[in-house]
């Protein structure tokens, strides 16, 4: 047996081509070849299907990779927390982070936000030398929560299309 890969398909999912000593070949999708070469087994297609933890389908790394029921997979109902963007109150680069995170460094009255630890680092030393004012404390944001849908269509035995979809609560 020979293994290719992995290639990268149009719509941004790795797969690798595996050819059988008979000559014969089959597509599998990369992330399952790998959960399946970890676990020593192959996974049932009708009931088992792969789960990115981080719900990115290209961070194919094995820590990201884990075996989901097929029925609990289309109904994935994990409550996730809306990334805000929010301009670095030292070098103004524009940068994501969880609402939360923001909020308790505003609760504790601490300056920020900052994109960095060096930003902030940056900020403490020219406010302790005394060479700027201290800035105001910055301001708690409201999370937003979403749920993500998982829908699985299977394209042949061993090949599946997973779409996923996002659901904002009010
Ligand atoms: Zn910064």
């Amino acid at each position: 047996m020979k293994v290719f890969g992995p290639y990268k398909r149009k719509d941004g999912r790795q797969i690798v081509i595996v050819v059988e000593r008979n000559g014969k070949r089959r597509t599998v999708s990369y992330p399952k070849w790998i959960l399946e070469l970890q676990l020593g087994r192959k996974l049932d297609p009708n009931l088992e299907t792969v789960d990115h933890i981080d719900s990115d389908f290209n961070n194919n790394s094995i820590s990201n990779l884990r075996i989901m029921p097929r029925d609990q997979h289309s109904a994935d109902d994990t409550r996730r927390v809306k990334k805000v963007k929010f301009e670095c109150a030292w070098c103004g680069k524009e940068f994501e982070r969880s609402p939360r995170l923001i909020r308790d460094k505003a609760k504790k009255g601490k300056a920020g936000p900052f994109c960095s630890r060096t930003c902030a680092g940056r900020y403490s030393r020219q406010l302790q030398l005394k060479l700027i004012d201290k800035m105001d404390s910055q301001q708690a944001i409201d999370s937003e929560y979403y749920k993500r849908k998982y829908a699985s269509v299977m394209v042949s035995s061993d090949f599946f299309i997973d779409f996923i979809c996002d659901i904002w609560e009010e």
